[in-house]
Order: structure tokens, then sequence, then C-alpha cells
């Protein structure tokens, strides 16, 4: 892994500085030369592009000779070699969990290690996804490490650390004896991997708590005891946690102040459930029937598939979990055809994340039928759509300059975007070039 530059200004270029430096009040102009960029929104790349950043915004992008004689006091970044693209947003992660492909790595976890190097670890996420181009993480719950989530973004927020933007979940929601740990010894009371809530008040009280410490989002795990129906049909059924009044009270509490909702739903009796409740983005959804990928065309509900995960699990977990990625990968061609809108999220943290790029799941949704350009949206424009963020997820005047770099085509080769070889988030440079 490389080390992070955590420069605002990389070394090579500090020389030609003096005498750039903007004037107090002024922000620094920072001037893009880009070989070709791809900007999250169009179909097609576009060559030899200028990028006028100024402070953490975008100002300027158009044919590079034209924003050049603009900004002649700007300090040049030449990426004139390389293909510029919008950050790469990972819609679903866990900064506080580092691989669960078992229950004993989960307890592991949960048992022997406090929160307080739990979140030490976070941190050290934090900064591997930003390495790796991704500018923006929606964090989909701290698996018992209660609201570090928030303790991290802040962190990041003020700068004590380098890291992506993070839109954190905080604890999740299952109802009692639902979500691990689950002890056979009735006399021990062990640490719960979400917040159990049972009943409507429970459900409305625990998003006015969650909302209040900082949640960004709102998750519940719609099901778990997942199985396969028989043939011919063979669709992937899973008990459903909540009752719908339950799921309903959680999604019209959080809906009411202001968070969107997502539900961990991986078979079809989940994703259903998931679906009646109002959810807006299904987890996984392994599971998805054509008649349930009508529903979810629909209504506009987003589906996060996380097949690198889906796949990492596959083998060390056995039994139901190894024929599920085969019938993700049906339900994710189908869901193309109808026009699903499929996000980019991968559960990092359910497969370590010193182990697997983020952006190996780019590769997997090409695989899995989209073109190389659906993906990119599908991790950038889409997946801003997605978090509600209009200033991010595209290269465009006015948003956030949020930019990476990789120097082959990714057009040609998806798997160019788990090299990036530039990385800046609001203006400042984390990965020279
Ligand atoms: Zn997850």
């Amino acid at each position: 892994m490389r080390r992070l530059a955590i420069l605002s200004v990389p070394l090579a270029l500090s020389a030609t500085l003096a005498a750039q430096t903007p004037r107090p009040g002024q922000p620094e102009a920072i001037l893009i030369k880009a070989g070709r960029l791809i900007d999250g929104r169009s179909d097609a790349p576009q060559p030899s592009v200028g990028i006028l950043v100024e402070g953490e915004r975008i100002k300027t992008v158009g044919a590079l000779a034209q924003v050049q004689g603009q900004s002649k006091a700007a300090r040049v970044v030449d990426l004139s070699q390389l293909v510029v693209l919008p950050g790469l947003i990972d819609t679903h992660t866990h900064l506080l969990l580092q691989g669960d492909p078992t229950a004993e790595s989960y307890e592991q976890q949960l048992l022997q290690q406090s929160t307080a190097y739990r979140a030490i670890l976070g941190a050290r996420n934090a900064r591997i996804a930003l390495e790796h181009g991704f500018t923006a993480l929606r964090d989909l719950e701290t698996e018992g490490a209660m609201y570090a989530d928030v303790d991290i973004k802040r962190a990041v927020t003020n700068a004590e650390i380098p890291g992506p933007r993070i839109f954190a979940a905080t604890r999740a929601m299952a109802p009692t004896g639902m979500y691990p740990i689950v002890s056979a010894n009735w006399e021990l009371e062990l640490p719960h991997g979400v917040q159990p809530v049972d009943g409507v008040d429970q459900a409305r009280l625990a998003v006015r708590e969650q909302v209040a410490h900082g949640a960004d989002w709102i998750k519940y795990y719609s099901d778990r005891r997942y199985y396969f129906g028989p043939p011919p049909d063979s669709v992937l059924h899973s008990w459903v946690n909540f009752t719908d009044e339950e799921a309903k009270a959680i999604v019209d509490e959080a809906h009411r102040l202001g968070r969107r909702v997502a539900a961990h739903a991986i078979g079809s009796d989940g994703i259903a459930a998931a679906l009646r409740a109002g959810v807006n983005t299904i987890e996984h959804g392994d599971g998805f029937t054509d008649s349930l990928l009508d529903v979810a065309a629909a209504r506009g509900v987003y589906w996060v598939p996380t097949v690198t995960v889906a796949l990492y699990v596959a083998a060390p977990r056995g039994g139901v979990w190894g024929p599920i990625p085969a019938a993700q990968k049906r339900a994710f061609q189908h869901a193309l055809k109808k026009g699903v809108k499929i996000v980019l999220g991968t559960d990092v943290g359910g497969f370590p994340w010193t182990e697997v790029n983020q952006a190996k799941e780019f590769e997997y949704y090409v695989q899995y039928g989209m073109t190389p350009m659906q993906a990119i949206k599908s991790g950038t424009s889409l997946a801003a759509e997605l978090l509600g963020q209009p200033d991010l997820g595209a290269v465009a005047p006015g948003m956030y300059a949020d930019l990476v770099a990789v120097s082959g085509d990714p057009l040609k080769d998806i798997t160019e975007l788990e090299r990036v070889k530039f990385v800046m988030k609001g203006g400042v440079v984390y990965l020279p070039p």
C-alpha cells in the first residue's frame, strides 16, 4: 500500500508556489490539466479539459486552452497523461468492522476489542478508502461500536485525520434476539451488534436517539435466516424481523426527521417487507424477484448489491451462502433490463479493508452486464443521488472538488479504478500524481 501524502500541496510543486500565493481572503486557485475527463454524468469522455478549482469547489470546467486563459495565476496540477473522474462513492461500508466471514470473527471483535481500539482501526480504514479514491462513504452501522462512526466523521471534518466524507448510520436496528451476539448462556449479557428495538414506540424512540447522536441515515435489518425455495423457481426466502407496523414506524419517524432509510434485505420476503415499509434503499437484495424489481423500479428505490462481500463470504460461511452469488447475478441482470437504480456499495468491513480494494465492485458490475460507463455512474453521480448530495458525484462548476485520476482507460479496463494515481477531496490533494 502506498503511503498517503497528507499535503495540500505536492512537494514537487511547492517551489513554484511563492509567486502564486493567493491574496489574503481569496481561496487558492488550482488549474487541473486533464488528459481526458469522465465527468460522471456525460455518456462520453472529453479530451484535453481544464478544471479550475477555487477553495473546496470547482469553478470552471471546459476546453483546456480556454480555461487556462482565465486562470493565469492558478497553481497547475498536470494530469495531462491521466484520465480524471469524480471522486468515487461507496454507499455501503462498515468503518468499525475488520471482516466477519464467520460468526467467530465477528464475536472476536465485539468481545475482545474495546470501542476505542475499534475506532483507531476505523480511522485507519478511512485513510485507506481515501487512498483508494473513495471521497465519500455511506457507513451503514457500527456493529456494536455505538456512535463511533460519528466520531470518525467529526475527526475527518475537523481535518484531524484524512478520510472521505462520511454519511453515518450509527447503530442500526433489529428486534431482540434477531442479530448477533446471541448467546446460549442466558446468564450473560453480551454486546449487541445493533440497537435492539421492539414495538412501534421503541422504534420511534430509537430513530430519535440515533438522529440526536448524529445519524445521517437510519438502517434496520429487515430479515435473517435465508433459504432457497423448491425448484423450479428456487426463490431465495428469509425470515422477516419486524412486524409491518414496527418497520413502518422506523421509516415514518426517520422521514419525519429528514433522514433516509436503508434496509438490509437478502431474501425475497425481507425485500418485500422493506418495500412495503417504504425504505429508500435495499441493501444486498440477493433474493430480488422480477415482481419485486418492478416495485423497486416503479418507486425509484435504490438497490445496493454489495457483490464483493457476497463473493468473499460464500466459501467460509458455506451452506446457503454458497449459491447466493449466482442468484444475485441473475437478479442483477434482470434489474438492469428493468431500469432499477443500482448503486455501488461493497459492504467493506464485511471483508477486510486491508485485503480487498473496494473498487473491485466496479469490476463485478461490468462482469454482471453493466457497461463501464454505467458502472462508473453507479459509483459517482447515481451514488450522490442516493445520498441526496447534489454537490457530489460529478465534475461540473459549483460541485465539491472531489477528483481522482487513473493512468489507463477505465472504459476499456474497469480495473484501472483499482489503481488510482491522484486523489483530491474538497480541493485538497491527498495523493499527488
Ligand atoms: Zn453491511
